[in-house]
């Protein structure tokens, strides 16, 4: 049995599996059989499965596997969790108003977000939907499948809604501004010449990582140049560009799953990747790239180059 939310003992928290392999990676938690049912009278013991796993190297989304399985009539069965979610919003199905609520992009991430805390079997307690805590617990967990403050989480969000054919309609919310469908919200840098809007969007396309030539960051050049429109004229066509200063990664809680892919990207992959940036396109200041640096580590995303032949 495939569980949604599990009980991680080393956070005190109910969270998911995508959850799970955030915090593995920014090194919150250590191990991926410390997820029991969040009801201490329940046995029910849980499996990160593939939490270890590096992303080029998932072959299967991580998940939960029960080891134990939960008393009978425990609240957190599987499908009693998963009502409570739809009915707030986060999974409905189609047709359900409350699905049309907008997932959220938030602008920074709160300082205990992905952060280790000392947590012990003695601090979960008895907890049952339906009362105060139980609530307060499953909304939280709502709370964490909805709102995000990494790009890479927000992409997962759009491969789902393109695998299930939503990326239409399901919608997210940046800050507070007007949500934005994820076909909006995704836009990509070809073919060569595509006009760009010039705007905050997560644009996205084939780059190559290169060192940059004082050695304090990596830049990744975009594979095909495109048209900026009004940023330096109609009809120019720019390359785009991101950088990743050294300094700037050192001090991002992902840094260990992000230093991963790019090694293994310039490893194996000929320095190719599939590379997104939430960021206002800047024209140069001088030569012929397209500056989409942006503002925050947490607003690139590096994947594979495997994934951008599911994409095209
Ligand atoms: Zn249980």
């Amino acid at each position: 049995m495939r569980n949604e939310l599990s009980f991680s003992i080393e956070r005190n928290e109910l969270i998911n599996a995508e959850r799970a392999y955030e915090l593995y990676w920014s090194e919150a938690i250590r191990n991926q059989q410390a997820f029991r049912c969040p009801d201490i009278t329940c046995p029910a013991a849980f499996t990160c499965v593939n939490m270890y796993r590096a992303a080029n190297e998932l072959k299967q989304q991580p998940h939960f596997r029960a080891r134990v399985e939960h008393k009978v009539n425990c609240d957190f069965l599987d499908d009693i969790v998963k009502q409570t979610l739809s009915r707030s919003g986060t999974s409905g199905s189609p047709g359900d108003p409350a699905a049309a609520l907008p997932d959220r992009f938030l602008l920074s991430r709160p300082a205990n977000d992905l952060v280790k805390i000392i947590a012990t079997d003695a601090v979960r307690t008895n907890v049952q939907l339906g009362t105060k805590q139980g609530n307060d617990w499953i909304a939280a967990a709502r709370r964490r499948s909805t709102e995000f403050y990494s790009i890479g989480r927000l992409v997962s969000r759009w491969l789902q809604a393109r695998k299930t054919g939503t990326a239409n309609s399901r919608t997210v919310q940046f800050a507070s501004g007007a949500p934005l469908t994820y076909s909006q919200a995704f836009v990509s840098l070809y073919p060569r010449g595509r006009q760009i809007p010039g705007i905050a969007r997560v644009y996205w396309g084939k780059a190559r990582i290169r060192r940059s030539k004082d050695n304090s960051s990596y830049v990744l050049y975009f594979s095909e140049p495109v048209s900026t429109g009004s940023l330096a004229g109609p009809r120019v066509l720019l390359k785009p560009l991101m950088i990743l200063r050294d300094d700037d990664l050192a001090q991002n809680a992902m840094r260990k799953a992000t230093a991963h892919i790019i090694s293994d990207a310039i490893k194996n992959d000929d320095s190719w990747c599939t590379a997104f940036s939430y960021s206002t396109p800047k024209p140069p200041k001088s030569g012929a790239f397209l500056d989409l640096t942006p503002t925050s580590v947490d607003f690139l995303a590096i994947e594979p180059i495997a994934l951008l032949s599911e994409l095209e």
